[in-house]
């Protein structure tokens, strides 16, 4: 089996990324599993904070590395929350706060289109010339008033018009298959099949 860091300690992820990358005959391990602690995000656009986050991971276990960075971006709001969108409200990360802080933001505001972005980074090695980057999207709208009790974070603040349901009210299966995360992993997961950047043996210990 080979062996791929994830530069993430949240179980979900790991969970998602392992189930689509075993059928690969790749083994996913959390960055904690080496000691790694979490690299810093300084950055202001998504790429930046996902390729430090890799690099950081590779480097310090020698291996492979992948790592996402995701966020919501209003269009109202120049794109904001964006890269922010885990610490929108500042410091301790609350989603609860996160939440107060957008809708009065956007209390004001007519236009309330949103999109949730991810995107994927995986690095052979530490200077990886040609890093995998594969990313998605997922359009909806910011309600004023929450919905649902699945998901996470902003989820029962994310309309779908289309479904006529918000994130928090999919199932946890319904929201992999359209989400920005499930279609940027999809695509990670066709590359690596395909070769398109790089061959999957590139990618062993
Ligand atoms: P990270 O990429 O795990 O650091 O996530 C950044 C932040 O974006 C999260 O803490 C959430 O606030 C927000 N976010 C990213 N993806 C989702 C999602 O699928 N649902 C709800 N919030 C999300």
């Amino acid at each position: 089996m080979k062996k791929i860091v994830i530069a993430s300690n949240n179980p979900g992820k790991l969970h998602e990324f392992s189930h689509l990358l075993k059928p690969l005959g790749i083994q996913v391990l959390p960055q904690s599993a080496f000691g790694v602690v979490e690299a810093e995000e300084p950055y202001q656009t998504f790429i930046e904070n996902a390729l430090v986050k890799a690099r950081h991971a590779s480097k310090c276990t020698g291996l492979p590395a992948l790592a996402d960075d995701s966020g919501i971006c209003v269009d109202a709001l120049n794109g904001e929350p964006g890269v922010y969108s885990a610490r929108y409200a500042g410091e301790p990360k609350s989603d609860e706060r996160n939440n107060q802080k957008l809708i009065e933001q956007l209390r004001t505001q007519h236009d309330h289109s949103a999109h949730y972005y991810c995107i994927i980074v995986l690095v052979r090695y530490v200077g990886d010339p040609q890093p995998l980057i594969t990313d998605g999207n997922w359009y909806g709208r910011v309600i004023l008033e929450p919905r649902g009790t699945g998901g996470f974070g902003y989820d029962p603040y994310f309309y779908l018009p289309d479904l006529d349901k918000t994130a928090a009210e999919l199932s946890m299966e319904h929201k992999n298959l359209i989400s920005h995360r499930g279609k940027a992993l999809v695509r990670l997961v066709k590359c690596m099949r395909e070769g398109t950047l790089g061959d999957i043996r590139e990618y062993s210990e």
